[in-house]
């Protein structure tokens, strides 16, 4: 009975836990910022608190529409060996040979940060405030998903593998626990992206290959650390929860050599460098002097009904699970 209660709660925390948790999303916006040249800085460091809050909507809305799950993962290993020759890189050409629909089960990740993209520098070319700051809060979280390695592996919560939890154990309970104690996220600065698409899918295929030792990694220290010491109860608002020990999660970390503080601080890089793309490409607008500064009627509701539908928790299409 105690041993079902628990792995019900434990199942409910890693539901709400995925795509680096809204910690990390939240974090990795928040820094992306800082990496900004001046000009865009203008606009970024006055409104850090909407691109920081927002980098979490994506994954909100995964609760509300059934369109919204594919956008966050690819399962790339559907399409053969690495580098996965066999997928054409270039939306059309894959629809042609996989079809809309296969694309749609198994992933979209790469392609949809090249959409949100040019939507982005589109609001920067409109000089569209309320959709620049959204739309750069959300690519954000997009590009974020695409540095993780268990987004790119069908095996994304190692439900293969019996290590169920494990999605939200790299992405979540780790960071929560080092990143601000232990890592470095003094990063420099933007870059302007030449080709955003082969950017894109070169930090897909790394993430690709990075999900072996994410799980290979976690079995074998299972076998070594003694099972009582694996994980820790916690009291969280009255329950009990059960979570990856500290011991455990630290010697995690170190096995896999700094591999998620890199993913992370990656992620920032590339965000800042996205956000500075778009900019540069719509001409580099005077962000002094945007129009449509208050958020819509219809831009309000969104969030009111992202929130809501969060909050009943009914995930919409494929979870993470
Ligand atoms: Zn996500």
């Amino acid at each position: 009975m105690r041993k079902t209660l628990f792995s019900i709660v434990f199942s409910f925390i890693t539901l709400h836990a995925f795509c680096w948790g809204f910690y990390g999303h939240r974090k990795i916006n928040n820094y992306a910022v800082f990496l900004l040249p001046p000009e865009m800085m203008q606009l970024y460091k006055p409104n850090i608190d909407f691109i920081t809050e927002h980098a979490v909507d994506p994954d909100m809305r995964r609760y509300a529409i059934t369109e919204e799950g594919p956008r966050h993962y690819i399962d790339i290993d559907h399409y053969g060996a690495y580098p996965y020759n066999e997928l054409p890189r270039r939306w059309n050409d894959a629809v042609t040979k996989f079809s809309e629909d296969t694309l749609m089960q198994y992933g979209i990740a790469p392609w949809w940060v090249q959409t949100m993209l040019y939507k982005l520098t589109d609001a920067f070319k409109e000089k569209h405030q309320a959709k620049i700051l959204k739309l750069s809060a959300e690519i954000g979280h997009y590009i974020a998903d695409a540095h993780v390695p268990l987004h790119a592996s069908s095996n994304h919560n190692g439900q293969f593998t019996d290590q169920r939890g494990i999605h939200g154990f790299w992405e979540s309970r780790v960071p929560e626990l080092l990143a601000e104690k232990e890592w470095d996220f003094f990063i420099g600065k933007a870059d302007h992206i030449k080709n955003p698409g082969d950017f894109i899918w070169q930090r897909v295929l790394e993430s690709a290959r990075a999900a072996d030792s994410v799980l290979l990694f976690e079995k074998e220290l299972s076998k070594i650390f003694p099972a009582d010491q694996k994980f820790s109860f916690e009291e969280r608002n009255g329950i009990t929860i059960r979570q990856y020990s500290s011991a455990f999660s630290i010697a995690y970390d170190k096995k896999l050599n700094g591999m998620i503080e890199r993913r992370m601080r990656q992620s920032i890089y590339a965000i800042a460098s996205f956000w500075y793309t778009a900019w540069v490409n719509a001409g580099q607008p005077d962000l002094k002097q945007l129009s449509s500064k208050e958020l819509s009627e219809a831009d309000l509701k969104e969030f009111e009904d992202l929130n809501n539908a969060w909050r009943k928790a009914t995930i919409k299409g494929r979870d993470h699970e």
